[in-house]
């Protein structure tokens, strides 16, 4: 078959496709200016997106003179910044981040924000998302000579912006943004300006909020709660704003998709319950999935509890609907990270072990329901049901408030490769004998996106497969679809 140049692999983009994937990332952005000391309002931002990426954190601050100075490291926020590191990040704008990403980019040369220094002034850019075309664009970029210091899907927009013929910060941003394919939630500082862009389909959530003078932008709305700022708006799919000081100005917008297509999973899973995106609220989402879950799957059982903490509004919800009560019947530890994040599978097992134990109190002899936001690779669920047996549950009545994930996502959730996904490769009732349930529920799809139907349409490729934004490094042969990079 004729492949046009472009497309024909080298012993180059052999090398940096086979050798150094692109990890996939999960994060939490967070940018402010106008505000003294703003690295301190950063970290604040960052505590309360923490749940967003627990791998690195960072921040970098601009002073008056646009001088950038940037602390970052692996660890939690917390742990990462002493009260002298933001003592010396001074300044009235800061860009912040916090990141998760897959085995193979977990290294600290990966931690965001990137900062530069650049022909227009000092430049730190963090980002949200996974970029479907960053192979592609690393490999043409390294062919003329560009230097990459981190595995980063996100350094490419760095190359892509300075390498930029235009001669002003907006047009450079502007071109670079225009190479970009798949998900990008930014913000960008150049000198004590900061840019705030998302891509054209909007999967990732990217809201505005003021502080007196002021401008924040940030991933969640809980980040501005922290700092008691007040929402204005969301950053539109394919919207680049300017904040300088107390000002916003809308730059030229992306030229538009089809449609938008928003993460449905942040309302399933990622984002925190307190938050607001895209204008629903993530609790209130998903309580109406449990409800949903409820008429979908009802069962003839004595309580209904959640996995906690993230499904347990999708529990309160089951409970409202159906009548059953309302218990704490699992008690979730909250020093354990995420069982999820553990590099291997006796880690995993042992991970759920350590998080969750069931109260005998609420579970012995009783029919119990329990309720989850998803199921990923079965291995909490086969061990929660193992406790709860060992406890004297008489029933267990697994739901999930979400279809079976059964394709990896491209677009910046961390999902592992398709033959680990249970839900692509087990029925129901497969998956409800493997984790040794009596019975066994998922929310349908259709059920999904009609309960959220007033804020989408979503994407929903983990549970449908329908990718929306081109897999370009997968249709050119650098990544492939069963084994995202990262994997
Ligand atoms: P698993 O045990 O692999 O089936 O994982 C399911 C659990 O992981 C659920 O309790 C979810 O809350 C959680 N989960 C789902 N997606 C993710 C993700 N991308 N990262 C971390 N945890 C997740």
């Amino acid at each position: 078959m004729h492949r046009p140049d472009t497309e024909r692999p080298n012993a180059r983009n052999i090398l940096t496709s086979t050798l150094d994937p692109l990890p996939r990332e999960e994060c939490g952005v967070f940018a402010v200016t106008g505000i003294p000391n703003a690295a301190e309002l950063a970290f604040l931002g960052l505590y309360s997106l923490q749940h967003r990426g627990q791998e690195s954190a960072g921040i970098c601050a601009v002073n008056g003179e646009g001088v950038a100075r940037v602390r970052k490291g692996i660890g939690l926020v917390a742990d990462v910044f002493t009260a002298e590191d933001l003592n010396e990040l001074e300044g009235t704008t800061a860009v912040g981040h916090v990141r998760y990403s897959t085995t193979g980019g977990s290294r600290p040369q990966n931690a965001q924000p990137i900062v530069v220094r650049y022909a227009q002034g000092d430049l730190a850019i963090s980002h949200n998302g996974n970029l479907t075309n960053a192979q592609e664009l690393r490999n043409r970029l390294v062919e003329e000579g560009a230097l990459f210091q981190t595995t980063s899907d996100s350094e490419v927009i760095v190359h892509l912006i300075a390498r930029s013929r235009h001669d002003t910060v907006e047009a450079q941003i502007d071109d670079a943004l225009t190479h970009l394919e798949g998900a990008f939630s930014l913000a960008i500082s150049v000198g004590e300006t900061v840019y705030a862009a998302v891509d054209s389909r909007g999967f990732r959530p990217l809201v505005l909020g003021r502080r007196g003078s002021g401008y924040v932008v940030t991933s969640e709305t809980c980040a501005l709660d922290i700092i008691d700022a007040e929402y204005v708006r969301d950053v539109e799919p394919g919207e680049v704003l300017k904040l300088e000081g107390s000002e916003v100005t809308k730059l030229r917008s992306l030229p538009p998709a089809p449609q938008p297509a928003p993460c449905v999973f942040e309302l399933v899973y990622f984002a925190r319950p307190d938050s607001r995106i895209w204008g629903a609220s993530v609790d209130r989402s998903r309580r109406a999935f449990g409800r949903q879950l409820a008429r979908e799957h009802p069962a003839e059982a004595d309580c209904v509890f959640a996995v906690p903490d993230s499904a347990n509004s999708a529990a309160l919800g089951y409970a409202e609907e159906s009548g059953i009560p309302y218990e704490l019947g699992l008690l979730r530890n909250h020093y354990v990270g995420r069982t999820f994040i553990q590099p291997s599978q006796a880690d995993r097992d042992f991970g759920a072990r350590m998080k969750y134990n069931p109260v005998r109190e609420v579970v012995e002899g009783r029919r119990v329901v329990v309720v989850d936001d998803s199921l990923v690779r079965g291995t909490t669920s086969t061990s929660l049901v193992k406790f709860l047996r060992q406890a004297g549950a008489r029933e267990v009545h697994f739901r999930i408030a979400s279809p079976p994930v059964r394709f990896p996502c491209f677009y910046g959730i961390d999902m592992p490769s398709r033959e680990e996904l249970v839900g692509s490769s087990h029925s129901v009732e497969e998956i409800a004998e493997l984790i040794g349930v009596e019975t066994m529920g998922y929310l349908s799809l259709e059920g999904m996106l009609e309960s959220v139907k007033d804020f989408g349409p979503f994407c929903d490729a983990c549970f449908s497969g329908n990718y929306t934004a081109p897999l370009v490094d997968v249709q050119r042969g650098l990544a492939s679809l069963e084994n995202p990079p990262g994997c």
